[in-house]
């Protein structure tokens, strides 16, 4: 089993050791897991630090491996409109083995706060939202899958949580699929989805239609902040995988492995 998104103490919303992460990967029956902490940029209302320095997780990660497990580094893009530039800068200061691309500020607002629904309905904040997702992985190149497709429906400040039926935005996400297929890049199922709305991030007809146009790369992960929540429910994901893809992949050196279910 592997477990492709993580975060540690590197990351700002996170608080536990790279090796407490690790030994709980190990305790969960993971073989291989990727450690993919926080980089986002700008926010026009701070909540603290949302990056880190490449000594910094270097530094935190150097030491820490585990018999029997394999422990990979990468990292978790925040992509906006604009920050293709400084994206790439941050990705050529270390050598990830992968990165997701993930959509957490929408017009430099963090969507997990209240600030960006104030103004909008629900429905106007998932418009917005597969908007800017549609822009993102048009402009940016430097990532290798996109990250929780449906997220907007994990933030604890949507006032209308809820599954999101791909009909309900079909356009916008059909084109974000076909951008992600022409550009060679895969797409991840989230499983932090389960307990908070009752599917995963993205759900099994999203993933269905993503192979449908040609997308081939898959990944899972928990998105665990805390050591209990490594793992979790990575087999239902693969699960469904094996029902739609027949594998799933691992990255090394930015580069996919795939592995038969
Ligand atoms: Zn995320
Ligand atoms: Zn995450």
């Amino acid at each position: 089993m592997f477990d492709y998104h993580m975060h540690s103490r590197v990351s700002y919303d996170a608080e536990f050791a790279p090796a407490q992460m690790a030994l709980a990967a190990k305790a969960a029956g993971l073989r291989e897991i990727c450690f993919t902490d926080h980089m986002d940029y700008s926010q026009k209302i701070p909540h603290g630090e949302i990056s880190f320095s490449p000594g910094e997780y270097r530094d935190a990660y150097r030491d820490v491996s585990l018999p029997g497990l394999t422990i990979r580094h990468g990292i978790e893009l925040g992509l906006t409109p604009w920050n293709r530039q400084e994206a790439a800068r941050d990705l050529a200061a270390f050598p990830y083995d992968f990165v997701i691309g993930s959509i957490h500020h929408v017009d430099e607002l963090d969507i997990y706060f209240p600030e960006f629904w104030l103004d909008k309905t629900p429905r106007e904040a998932e418009r917005r939202y597969f908007e800017t997702m549609l822009e993102c992985v048009t402009v940016h190149d430097g990532f290798d899958v996109l990250g929780h497709l449906t997220y907007v429906s994990k933030s604890p400040s949507n006032p209308a949580p809820r599954i999101i039926p791909l009909e309900d935005y079909r356009d916008i996400v059909e084109e974000i699929l076909r951008t992600l297929v022409r550009k060679g890049k895969g797409m991840e199922i989230n499983t932090s989805g389960l307990d908070r709305i009752g599917d995963f991030f993205p759900g099994a007809e999203y993933l269905r239609r993503f192979r449908e146009l040609g997308g081939e790369i898959v990944t899972v992960g928990s998105d665990a902040h805390t050591p209990d929540r490594v793992g979790r429910q990575i087999p239902e994901a693969l699960s469904l995988l094996k029902d739609i893809f027949g594998y799933v992949c691992t990255f090394a050196d930015r580069k996919p492995v795939f592995h038969k279910l």
